[in-house]
């Protein structure tokens, strides 16, 4: 007889720990599969997200953009320093500390929680049956209620740039040991300008192709277009409408060869990063008998409710649609664990934040101006610029702005949009006042703190109806 749980999650990243966790609480016995494994052969917890994405290249855009401040900021403050320089290997040990803490971390909670973990890859067989492949090619088959699927998503790689040494995907990029004197990236994306901005603040020369003659096409576009003069300001050379066509590798450096509107093109580049997008794991996961279906875009196919077609057996995070984000998946976690225990719980999925943590960040939710227009829905617009604010011009940030979008009748809110210092964080009040159904004037009536960032936000409101107090406007009401 195999072990029997009422939930096994396939997958422990933030999508399929969270669910485990959030499982384990409701009283349900659960397993959490995950085949990662390390050096020494452990299992690593954390997934894409906490080994390879999200926290590695939150740690090097902070270690980058300090030694950009001591470059170029602290003698405005009257701050002398002299020789600034980077250790790379100090600053590489320092994240991957980072990630061992937080990995680390995962497995403690698993262990309060009453969750367990079981290390191997686990394929799912019909009649809800996961049958795990341990590191030694061990077979254990174990039942369940119902099975959580949260295998995530892995790099897109692309025929005319084969991976090499010199030709690496984002895992590569975030552990170069030496800045590349010059630096080709493929795909102005979140995780190209992410990690195109760390090796240029280390020194690199750095050159990104994107294919779309848009830059960041999916963010409102008055935002954008702010994004691309400060990143050109900063020395990032953003090609737009250069596709790559091939690459060739040869004495250390890469010929790479694009077209764009002129015609063929070509650049020479010490390394180069493939950052075109993600591709859903699904690869040995499902046997014939599981039942489980594919949409045409090989995304397991999931409802609002994140179930597959087959009764028990849900889907959560980068394996399904929707934004490939770690939040994003982690709340698919806590919604699918609590529907398993009875209860009606659901993703708002138009109220989820999206970040660049570029310098300015840029963060947004809601809808764009172009999604309004194209949608027909009526809109004032709000707006502040940093350039006004006491506390940005404090701390020396004073570019960028926020946006928000309101309904021309009603007043809701339907999009926050912001670039600038701390965008991140201040984009969880644009998200809290959509979550709760807030009107512009709702935020323009609350106090907010003085001086901070956030009466940006305030301001931005207040300029709605036209009542921005620190900027002249025209009036409207
Ligand atoms: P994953 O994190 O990919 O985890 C899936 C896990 O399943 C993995 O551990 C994998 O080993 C395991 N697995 C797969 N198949 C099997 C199997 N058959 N058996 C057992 N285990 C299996 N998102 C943000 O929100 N903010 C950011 O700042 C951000 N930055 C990023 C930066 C980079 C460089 C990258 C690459 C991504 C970033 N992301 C960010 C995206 C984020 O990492 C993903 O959206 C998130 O990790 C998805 O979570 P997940 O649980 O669905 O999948
Ligand atoms: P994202 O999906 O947000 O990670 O962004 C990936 C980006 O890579 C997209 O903007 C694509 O247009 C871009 N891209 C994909 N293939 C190519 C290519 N061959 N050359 C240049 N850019 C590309």
């Amino acid at each position: 007889m195999s072990e029997k749980f009422d939930v096994i999650v396939i997958g422990a990243g933030p999508g399929g720990y969270v669910a485990a966790i959030r499982a384990a609480q409701l009283g349900l016995k659960t397993a959490c599969v995950e085949k990662w494994t390390n050096e020494s052969g452990k299992a690593v917890l954390g997934g894409t997200c906490l080994n390879v994405g999200c926290i590695p290249s939150k740690a090097l855009l902070e270690s980058s953009h300090k030694l950009e401040e001591a470059r170029h900021d602290f003698d405005l403050h009257g701050i002398q320093v002299k020789d600034v320089a980077m250790d790379v290997s100090k600053m590489q040990a320092r994240k991957d500390n980072i990630v061992k803490n937080l990995t680390g971390g995962i497995a403690s909670l698993f262990k309060a929680n009453g969750v367990t973990s079981i290390h191997g890859a686990g394929r799912l067989l019909g009649g809800k049956r996961v049958e795990v492949t341990d590191a030694k090619g061990g077979v254990t088959v174990y039942d369940a209620d119902n099975v959580i699927i949260a295998t995530g998503s892995k790099p897109v790689e692309i025929p005319p740039a084969p991976l090499s040494e010199h030709v690496v995907d984002s895992t590569g990029a975030l552990a170069f040991t030496d800045v590349p004197k010059k630096l080709g990236v493929i795909g102005a994306g979140v995780i190209g300008l992410e990690l195109g901005s760390v090796w240029a603040r280390l020194g690199s020369e750095v050159v990104v192709l994107e294919a779309q003659e848009n830059f960041l096409a999916s963010v409102d576009q008055q935002i954008a277009k702010e994004a691309f003069k400060q990143y050109t300001k900063q020395g990032l050379d953003i090609r737009l409408k250069a596709r790559v066509t091939g690459t060739e590798v040869k004495r250390g450096q890469v010929k790479v060869n694009y077209t764009d509107a002129k015609g063929e093109q070509e650049i020479k580049v010490d390394k180069l990063i493939v950052a075109v997008g993600r591709a859903p794991v699904t690869d040995q996961l499902l046997a014939a008998d599981s039942g489980v279906n594919l949409d045409e875009r090989g995304f397991i196919y999931v409802n609002d409710t994140c179930q597959t077609n087959m009764p028990g057996v849900w889907a959560i995070g980068d394996v399904v649609r929707g934004p490939m984000l770690a939040h994003k998946a982690s709340e698919e976690g806590i919604v699918v664990a609590e529907r398993i225990a009875g209860q009606h719980a659901q993703v708002n999925y138009d109220c989820i934040p999206w970040v660049i943590y570029t310098h300015p960040e840029i963060a947004w939710v809601g809808k764009t101006e172009e999604q309004l227009k194209a949608q027909g829905i009526p809109y004032n617009i709000g707006t502040f610029p940093f350039a006004a604010s006491g506390r940005a011009m404090a701390a020396n940030a004073t570019m960028g702005m926020v946006k928000i979008l309101a309904h021309e009748k009603t007043d809701r809110i339907l999009g926050v949009h912001i670039i600038g210092p701390q965008a991140s964080e201040m984009i969880a009040q644009g998200v809290i006042a959509m979550e709760f159904g807030s009107s512009a004037e709702d935020l323009a009536l609350t106090v907010f703190a003085h001086p901070t960032l956030s009466e940006a936000v305030h301001e931005a409101a207040l300029a709605v109806s036209g009542h921005a107090i620190h900027i002249a406007q025209r009036k409207r009401k």
